[in-house]
């Protein structure tokens, strides 16, 4: 059994999806697959642009919907014999009645509660899996439909779900053992205990290809997408990037954490657990081996994996004399942040104590910043802290290889280069599994400084 998942770049217009049902098609040729889908290229934006839309009582959200209607029409179309699409048509009729419904409901209240918008989202996976699965029956195949939302269970996290993995498991084995035909799976999407619906994040179709890859015991899970792979940095912004023939499960946690789109950042844990490899394959280049990730990685000749960078991050400074020796501050600190809900995504203090700073997502500042407020009360006022400060307009960027544990030099590269340029660090970590050197710079810098640490490691020259 392989899995194979399509992201919505793959399946934007019917050309693509074509493509698609052949590589479906020859795969089935050496087994039993399981396709993933995502939405059509660009819908899940256009639902959230129509929730936001219609949330603010404005009726151009009925605009989008319109033209969100005919391009499924146009799949449909282009895919399906006239005789199979008076019947799928009649179906996909039912479900964008009732999200033209649900959409009104939002435009009348001028509100979204979190169960609203999830569902409104899963229409997008919902009728992409339904017409993919209709398309592949036409061009000869036995397919089916799955609804993930009556398989994934995850808790009442609406936009970002933690999946009960026990639960989940046994829905899916259970499906499968009695159904043995291609099964065509709606990516992102799930449900709570309630029966409501849920997703796992955006970008959160690679996941579920990973959830059921585990469940399944599949020999390979492949994330098929728009470029050769996991490149060395992202091609839109270093030209020169190549494609990394292969890397462990824990260098592509890092790549995607630190803003490598190219795979959903839990996608990782589930492939690793049950080692299962996860190949990330070019749609558009089907014959190009793309990047295998597992437990193994690249030979020990190179000495850095990739670079990635956060593009948008908040710095939260926490700063005063009275911060030198006393005990359990950074506790206080990170309790104060999980209690707020707000993510931390890299920690560094000076060894002297006297500050310390973090980064947040943007969004979530001003709320660290009151949650540090009422936990400091006390310090601020005696002067033991004597400032909370956000600063704006940073990213990160990221040095990421397995192979730097064993070479010494990389972070005086990487410091030399930002030397040159003349760029300004506000702050520096390197993770603890010496897999990562991270800096905070400004986002004005950001593409110099990564195009420049590209040309610096990978050059041949150098
Ligand atoms: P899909 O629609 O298949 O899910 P995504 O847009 O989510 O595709 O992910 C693919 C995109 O990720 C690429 O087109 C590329 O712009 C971006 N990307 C960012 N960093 C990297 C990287 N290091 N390697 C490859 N792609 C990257
Ligand atoms: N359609 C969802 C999104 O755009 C999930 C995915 O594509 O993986 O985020
Ligand atoms: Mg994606």
């Amino acid at each position: 059994m392989k899995v194979m998942k399509f992201g919505g770049s793959s399946i934007a217009t019917p050309e693509r999806l074509q493509s698609v049902l052949k590589l479906i098609q020859s795969a089935e040729q050496d087994g039993q697959v399981a396709v993933v889908v995502s939405a059509f290229g660009g819908i899940t934006d256009q639902l959230i642009r129509m929730i936001d839309l219609a949330g603010q009582g404005d009726d151009a959200y009925y605009i989008d919907f319109r033209t969100f209607v005919d391009r499924h029409e146009e799949m449909i179309k282009a895919l399906t014999s006239e005789k199979r699409q008076l019947e799928l048509q009649k179906s996909i009729n039912k479900y964008t009645s009732r999200l033209s419904e649900i959409l009104r409901g939002v435009y009348l209240v001028r509100h979204v509660a979190p169960k609203t918008y999830n569902q409104i989202l899963s229409y997008g996976e919902r009728l992409s899996a339904r017409i993919i699965s209709e398309s592949l029956m036409e061009a000869g195949s036995k397919a089916g439909f799955v609804d993930a939302r009556h398989f994934v269970l995850t808790d009442d996290n609406y936009g970002a779900g933690v999946v009960d993995f026990k639960v989940t498991t046994e829905n899916i084995q259970k499906h499968f053992q009695a159904n043995t035909s291609t099964q065509i799976i709606t990516g992102f999407i799930a449900s709570n205990r309630g029966g409501e619906t849920t997703t796992l994040g955006r970008s959160g179709s690679d996941y579920t290809a990973a959830i059921f890859g585990a469940a399944l015991g599949a020999s390979e899970i492949e994330i098929w997408t728009d470029v050769n792979g996991i490149l060395s940095a992202n091609p839109r912004e270093v030209p020169e990037a190549h494609s990394i023939p292969a890397m462990t499960y824990e260098d592509a946690m890092e790549m995607s954490h630190f803003g490598a789109k190219v795979i959903f950042p839990p996608t990782i844990q589930p492939a690793m657990q049950a080692d299962i490899p996860i190949r990330i394959k070019n749609t558009f280049n089907p014959d190009f081996p793309g990047t295998l990730i597992d437990k193994v990685g690249q030979d020990k000749e190179t000495r850095i994996t990739g670079i990635s960078s956060m593009d948008a991050i908040s710095l939260i400074r926490i700063q005063g004399s009275g911060m030198i020796g006393k005990t359990g501050l950074t506790g206080r600190i990170f309790m104060a942040m999980a209690k707020a809900d707000v993510g931390v995504m890299l920690i560094s203090l000076a060894s002297s104590e006297h500050s310390i700073c973090f980064a947040v997502d943007p969004e979530g500042a001003p709320a660290a910043k009151a949650a540090l407020e009422e936990e400091f009360q006390f310090e601020l006022q005696v002067q033991g802290i004597a400032k909370i400060l956000i600063e704006d307009n940073l990213c990160i960027v990221a040095v990421v290889g397995e192979n730097m544990r064993h070479t010494p030099g990389i972070s005086g590269k990487v410091f030399g280069a930002l030397g040159d340029l003349g760029v300004n660090v506000v702050a520096i970590a390197q993770g603890s599994s010496e897999r990562n050197i991270s800096i905070v710079i400004s986002r004005d810098d950001e593409v110099q400084v990564k195009q420049e640490l590209h040309k610096r490691f990978f050059s041949d020259t150098e």
